[in-house]
């Protein structure tokens, strides 16, 4: 018999969210999604509707949302730069407004909340691998600043809501993630990449392809989530959930270029602003609070997405985007998406 059993899933078409939601519903949870499908699709809602414990309802987080719940997993807020920086002012009410509903939510029918934050609380790091306690270096001002501060604003709400409320809160700071269901046209690096290698396209590195990042499989994440969501109440983060294992960017593209039997050149195009150089979690306190280590290797995750994306491609079903996609995203993705 599972206590808390009704677990709200906020951003669950996403990626991770729709992964979450399906370890949730294979735990035998009731798990209600929401989402406005602004960068989430009804495909990754596709196998969750296989599931009678599943239900969802399309609701933007900015608005208050009343519902019996015992959970809440915060996640609804894009998350590519693309689509972040596409519409950078609903990106800040997406995290501050949606942080602000969602813990109003939580107190008034005392469920346990978790955030899903960002490594880019960290900014572009002066310390390295980052650990909880090093306050970031972000620039409050730049075209990254909508997610970087959205975020911190609403770790700060989390917390006064702890402070102020008692509420029984988690914050996740989540390092970069793939897998199956990222958004093909979403910009982030291992999605691009394998699109261009499986299409035998040039790999666009960015500057010089030295600045690193580490890459965690989505299914170690989800875990991760879970463990601090059931950890007792005063492990309440921030806690990093990522991969340590720290791989340049050219790294990267020859891994997949290799992974996928391509033909494809790597190219160099102009770094964006703000770009971090290096990232890579400290995960020792997730080591020690959750006994979570991720264990998918790079290589065996990044097969695990190619497969995803060869079928994807194969299946002809990245195409020009429906209407009802919403004109926002066609821009921000030069008009292909995922059919939704
Ligand atoms: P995603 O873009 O695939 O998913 C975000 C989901 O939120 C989408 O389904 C989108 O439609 C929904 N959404 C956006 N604005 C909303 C709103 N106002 N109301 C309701 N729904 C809304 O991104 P993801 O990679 O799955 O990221 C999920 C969460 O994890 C985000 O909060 C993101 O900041 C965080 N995160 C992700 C990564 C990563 O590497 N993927 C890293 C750090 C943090
Ligand atoms: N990147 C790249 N080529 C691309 C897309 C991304 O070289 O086509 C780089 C990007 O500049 C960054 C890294 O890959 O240094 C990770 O980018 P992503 O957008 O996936 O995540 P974030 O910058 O948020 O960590």
């Amino acid at each position: 018999m599972l206590i808390d059993r009704r677990v709200l899933v906020t951003g669950g078409a996403g990626f991770i969210g729709s992964h979450l939601c399906e370890r949730l519903l294979s735990d035998g949870f009731d798990v209600l999604c929401i989402d406005n499908l602004y960068t989430g699709s009804r495909g990754n809602l596709q196998r969750l509707r296989t599931f009678p414990n599943f239900e969802f309802l399309r609701h933007d987080v900015c608005f208050p949302l009343y519902v019996e719940v015992d959970q809440i997993y915060n996640l609804a807020c894009p998350a590519s730069p693309i689509h972040y920086q596409f519409d950078p002012v609903q990106t800040t009410k997406t995290s501050v407004h949606g942080a602000i509903n969602m813990l109003g939510l939580a107190k008034r029918v005392k469920a346990k909340i978790l955030q899903a934050s960002t490594s880019e609380v960290y900014g572009d790091p002066a310390v390295h691998p980052q650990a909880e306690d090093y306050w970031g270096h972000v620039n409050p001002t730049g075209p990254r600043s909508c997610y970087d501060e959205g975020k911190r604003c609403a770790e700060t709400l989390f917390f006064d809501y702890r402070r102020q409320h008692n509420l029984p809160i988690k914050v996740a700071r989540i390092f970069n993630t793939y897998g199956p269901r990222m958004h093909p046209n979403d910009g982030r690096v291992v999605s691009t990449f394998i699109v261009q290698a499986l299409l035998n396209q040039d790999i666009t590195v960015h500057g010089d392809g030295g600045h690193t990042r580490s890459f965690c499989y989505v299914d170690d994440l989800v875990e991760g989530l879970v463990r601090l969501m059931s950890a007792p109440d005063d492990t309440t983060g921030p806690i990093n959930l990522g991969n340590p294992s720290e791989f340049t960017i050219r790294e990267l593209a020859e891994t997949i270029i290799d992974l996928s039997g391509s033909s494809s050149r790597i190219v160099h195009t102009p770094l964006p602003i703000d770009d971090p150089k290096r990232r890579r979690p400290d995960i020792s306190k997730a080591d020690e609070l959750l006994q979570w280590k991720p264990v998918t290797a790079l290589r065996e995750g990044l097969i695990k997405t190619i497969a995803y994306f060869d079928e994807l491609l194969r299946d002809k079903r990245l195409e020009a985007r429906p209407p009802e996609f919403g004109p926002h995203l066609a821009q921000a993705t030069g008009g292909v998406a995922l059919r939704a």
